[in-house]
Order: C-alpha cells, then sequence, then structure tokens
C-alpha cells in the first residue's frame, strides 16, 4: 500500500554545553499504511530521539516528514492541532504519560476533552469503552496509577492514547520494563488493536527478539544512522550489515536440541559517543570487516534488492 508516514533525510542534533550531540543523522524510510515498522538498537543509539522528532515533539535539525501527504514541521497550528490527534505515542513508563494523582478515568477523559470528542454521558461511556478494549474494566475508572501493576499501567497508557482515534503510534520500548510473562500479552493486545482499528505502528525496542514477532519489517540502527531495513523474514534471514549480523547472532536459540545456523559475534569496543561519532561509516571502529574505505566514505543508504536497505561498503 501507499506510505502513510515518509521520512527524509531526518537529522537532529542537540546543542549541550559540551558540544553538538548528532543524535539522529540522516535517516530516510517508509511506513506503509497499517503496517509496523520495528526499530531496534542499543539505548542511546537515537530510536526515541528519531520518534519524538517524527512526532515533531522535537523539531528536526534538517530533512522532512511527510505523515499521510501533510509536511509534519511545517504545519500551521490548526494543522499540527489534527496531526497530534492523528500521531500519538506509547511510552515505556507509562508513568510518563498518566498524572499519578489524577484517576485513570480522568487522564483518559483529558485526551478526550483536549480533542472535545465527547461530553456528558458519552464521555464517560467512551472512557468505560476504552478500558474494555484494553482488556481492563469498567470499574478501574476511578482508580490511581500506583494501584496497577506495570502490565495494566501500559494498558490504560494505550488506552489513553487510542482515547483521541489515532491513525499511527509511535510505540517507544512499550514492553521493554515488563516481565516477560506480560511482554506477550501487551504485544498481542497491540496486534489485537490493530487489526480492529487500522493502526500503523512505529515499535522501537532495543533487542531483534522483542521486535521479531510484532515487526512487518524491521529497521537496525546504531549511533544515530540507519544500518539496515528489510521486511522481517528476510532481515532474520538473510542479514547484510555486519552490525545486524552480530545483534541476529546474539538471540539465543530457544531449543538447545537446534544447532545454532551462524556463529556468536562477539563485538568489541563500546559504542563511541554521538558527540564525536567516527568518520565514515559510524560501526567502524566495532566491525569485525572493517576496510580502509570505511573510515573515508560515509556508506550511502541504498536498496540493494526490492525492500532491502543498507548503508555498508561491503
Ligand atoms: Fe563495516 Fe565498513 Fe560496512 Fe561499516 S561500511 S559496516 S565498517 S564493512
Ligand atoms: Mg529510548
Amino acid at each position: 500500500g501507499a506510505a502513510l508516514l515518509e521520512v527524509r533525510n531526518l537529522t537532529k542534533h542537540f546543542h549541550t554545553g559540551g558540544g553538538i550531540v548528532a543524535a539522529v543523522s540522516d535517516v530516510t524510510f517508509d511506513i506503509k499504511r497499517g503496517e509496523t515498522l520495528g526499530v531496534v538498537g542499543e539505548s542511546g543509539c537515537g530510536k526515541s530521539t528519531m520518534g519524538r522528532t517524527i512526532l515533531r515533539l522535537y523539531d528536526a535539525t534538517e530533512g522532512m516528514v511527510r505523515f499521510a501527504g501533510k509536511n509534519v514541521h511545517q504545519a500551521s497550528p490548526k494543522e499540527l492541532k489534527k496531526l497530534r490527534r492523528d500521531m500519538q505515542m506509547i511510552f515505556q513508563d507509562p508513568y510518563a504519560s498518566l498524572n499519578p494523582r489524577m484517576t485513570v478515568g480522568d487522564s483518559i477523559g483529558e485526551a478526550i476533552d483536549l480533542h472535545r470528542l465527547a461530553s456528558g454521558a458519552k464521555r464517560g461511556e467512551r472512557i468505560e469503552e476504552l478500558l474494555c478494549l484494553v482488556g481492563l474494566k469498567p470499574e478501574h475508572s476511578s482508580r490511581f496509577p500506583h494501584e496497577f501493576s506495570g502490565g495494566q499501567r501500559q494498558r490504560v497508557g494505550i488506552a489513553r492514547a487510542l482515547a483521541v482515534e489515532p491513525m499511527f503510534i509511535v510505540c517507544d520500548e512499550p514492553i521493554s520494563a515488563l516481565d516477560v510473562s506480560i511482554q506477550a500479552q501487551v504485544v498481542n493486545l497491540l496486534e489485537e488493536l490493530q487489526r480492529k482499528m487500522g493502526l500503523t505502528y512505529l515499535f522501537i525496542a532495543h533487542d531483534l527478539a522483542m521486535v521479531k514477532h510484532i515487526s512487518d519489517r524491521v529497521a537496525v540502527m546504531y549511533l544515530g544512522k540507519l544500518a539496515e531495513l528489510a521486511d522481517s523474514e528476510e532481515l532474520y534471514a538473510n542479514p547484510l550489515h555486519p552490525y545486524t549480523q552480530a545483534l541476529l547472532s546474539a538471540i539465543p536459540i530457544p531449543d538447545p536440541g537446534v544447532e545454532r545456523s551462524r556463529e556468536r559475534i562477539v563485538l568489541t569496543g563500546d559504542v563511541p559517543s554521538p558527540m564525536n561519532p567516527p568518520s565514515g561509516c559510524h560501526f567502524r571502529t566495532r566491525c569485525p570487516h572493517v576496510m580502509e574505505v570505511c573510515a573515508a566514505v560515509n556508506p550511502v543508504w541504498r536498496e540493494v534488492q526490492s525492500g532491502h536497505f543498507v548503508a555498508c561498503h561491503l
């Protein structure tokens, strides 16, 4: 289908006392309507900043984001209000979006009020409907966030995001802080909601195992840049970028009887600071295949097979 979201050469720098932090550098991709694009990378690689810049919670330093044909960073205040409704975010820690002194019903109601979507009895019904939609109960409406478990709190965060009937949701590590037993429940809920409501997701996580189930396509990010992007099946079966290969080799195989098809690739060295990224390929200081050209020339982001993008000189 057509792209709902087009991201072109998106770059986000932060000016700090110590200098310029290149959090996101020249990122280009599309998200199709109704799909889930997983984004994976180590903490600090710029995934969250990218998500927030897409939503214009941060201004872009360079580049463009187009959502449903609208240029997000050039939208008028009126257009932006509409975009704020169409594009939502779910956080790793739902405390970040829930006021601890407000009942869950009031938190959800606040989103409804902001966009004047319902009032009076309709508003109360809508809150109860949203709670049921995410697997909670109408009577949960009068409780406070601290009365819920982590998984339930994440359900409240999802209900709040859904209150404004969005089209697109940036899910910023929504399961990373949850117990493993709860993670699958939240992923299943997000998938069910996607089917029911035709939602499109950008799903951020710090490891490939976490996004495998939910993502139609997966992008791998390293130090502010995209290393690789492909259909999930293709990426897991045929990783081309040395960083993706290393990440995949680290995923434990659930059945110990099955022989590992790939050698474990252990990366040495730390991720360099985004304040002072390496010249050329950002991954070159840790790449097992580094060549002379990698320091001198920035590898371009190109489509090497249909739908399979990679930035590497190999
Ligand atoms: Fe490794 Fe060079 Fe490819 Fe970068 S461009 S991933 S350093 S081979
Ligand atoms: Mg993050």
